[in-house]
């Protein structure tokens, strides 16, 4: 038998929803007339605007007469699109379409980006933190195994608790890589321009590359807030930036993203030369991945109408209203809470060290109210737990009646 990646072995198991799964399941046979309702999810509830459904339907037609048919696009996207979030989201920055690669989500740029780097790079992360950051460098077997106290023994971690107000400290030592995802998931924290302009120094000081996952941009309403990296002085030759349309505009199931490689970010090759990561993104790509359909691409063009943008916005404004009274039934309950405000995720920090599996529980039994419990997405998540905005707003507003009668 050949012989497998071994590097799997080191992966953790899936144990936080398979185990959220295992709870609710075991509660509802318990209590076949519960009424549930699942604050935990990441995924959207509200519909794809109008503007994108008219999107979609004018290219699914397109696709039925030959004169209009499109086959294989170009593996980076199609130029409507590029230019138009060059445009769109980038004007003033320095970012061009050709900077701009789009892709079927966030989550695979993110996951495969770290390809482009040697097995050695040191590579740091916030902790908590969205999975996909750890896990992918774990398979690339860039980690090493999972120690006792949950963290691999090969990556630099930065922890982001209520002692640091969820601000991560610059890393001790220096690091290749740096994960930072702002607004984040799961705490909803930002980073202000200031505190973004210290770790785009450090990345230069340290000929560093900053990997900067901005999946939930659209929701930042505060004045001083970066809504790219960009927006901070010569981050062009030190950071990627990823975005998503799945959180700003319904895409969770369409799937649409782009990851940004402005041409001044660079690493050393074997030769010692410096080779620029938008060149070996762009090979990769055109390796290995064949496009964003075309109706998909369409189907982002129009979010950025003044129609689309209009109508997104409407949504996000749903979901921020949803997290912000989320964040006042906590608060309200005497809980110190973070989020909520720039991002669509709710973090409660829990009272007297009750550890999150503990509070999971009393939710769901005395609540019937599912979260997530924060030690799910690494080892300072403990203590607290994860709330989101996404759900439904009717569903919202009776948890919140519930929220406001639950007794710690
Ligand atoms: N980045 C973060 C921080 C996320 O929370 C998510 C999804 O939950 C993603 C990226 C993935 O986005 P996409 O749906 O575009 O793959």
């Amino acid at each position: 038998m050949a012989t497998v990646n071994p590097f799997y072995a080191n992966l953790p198991g899936n144990y936080l929803f398979a185990e959220i799964a295992r709870r609710v399941k075991e509660y509802t046979v318990g209590h076949p007339d519960n009424k549930l309702i699942r604050l935990g999810i990441g995924d959207v509830t509200q519909p794809l605007v109008p503007a994108v459904i008219a999107a979609l339907e004018k290219a699914v037609r397109e696709q039925a007469d030959a004169a209009t048919f499109m086959g294989y696009g170009p593996e980076q996207g199609y130029a409507f699109l590029r230019e138009t979030v060059a445009s769109a989201c980038y004007a003033g920055l320095g970012i061009g379409a050709d900077d701009i690669f789009i892709s079927d989500g966030a989550k695979c740029d993110i996951g495969n980006f770290q390809e482009l780097f040697a097995a050695d790079a040191r590579v740091a992360i916030t902790d908590p933190v969205y999975p996909v950051y750890a896990d992918s460098n774990v398979m690339a077997g860039r980690t090493g195994a999972l120690g006792d106290d949950g963290r691999f023994r090969g990556l630099v971690y930065l922890p982001c608790t209520a002692a640091n107000g969820f601000v991560p400290e610059l890393p001790k030592e220096r690091v290749d890589i740096i994960y930072l995802c702002y607004p984040n998931n799961p705490t909803g924290t930002v980073l202000t321009k200031a505190q973004l302009a210290e770790w785009v120094k450090y990345a230069r000081e340290n000929d560093s590359v900053i990997f900067f996952d901005a999946a939930y941009e659209a929701f930042i309403t505060s004045a001083d807030v970066p809504h790219s990296i960009y927006e901070i002085d010569g981050a062009r030759d030190v950071a990627v930036e990823f975005r998503s349309y799945s959180k700003s505009a319904g895409f969770t199931g369409l799937r649409c993203g782009y990851a940004v490689v402005p041409p001044g970010v660079a690493g050393v090759g074997p030769d010692g030369k410096r080779v620029a990561l938008r060149d070996m993104w762009n090979r990769r790509q055109t390796t290995k991945y064949n496009g964003c359909p075309y109706i998909v691409q369409r189907a982002a063009e129009a979010v950025h109408t003044a129609e689309g943008r209009k109508q997104c916005q409407a949504v996000i404004d749903i979901y921020l209203k949803n997290a912000a009274l989320i964040r006042e039934a906590f608060l309200g309950l005497g809980l110190t809470v973070a989020g909520g405000v720039d991002a669509p995720y709710v973090w409660v920090t829990l009272p007297g060290g009750m550890d999150s599996w503990s509070f999971f529980d009393a939710l769901l039994n005395r609540a019937e109210i599912v979260g997530t419990p924060g030690a799910g997405f690494g080892p300072s998540g403990e203590g607290y737990f994860r709330l989101t905005g996404f759900g439904n707003p009717a569903q919202t507003v009776e948890a919140v009646d519930r929220l406001k009668k639950f007794q710690m």
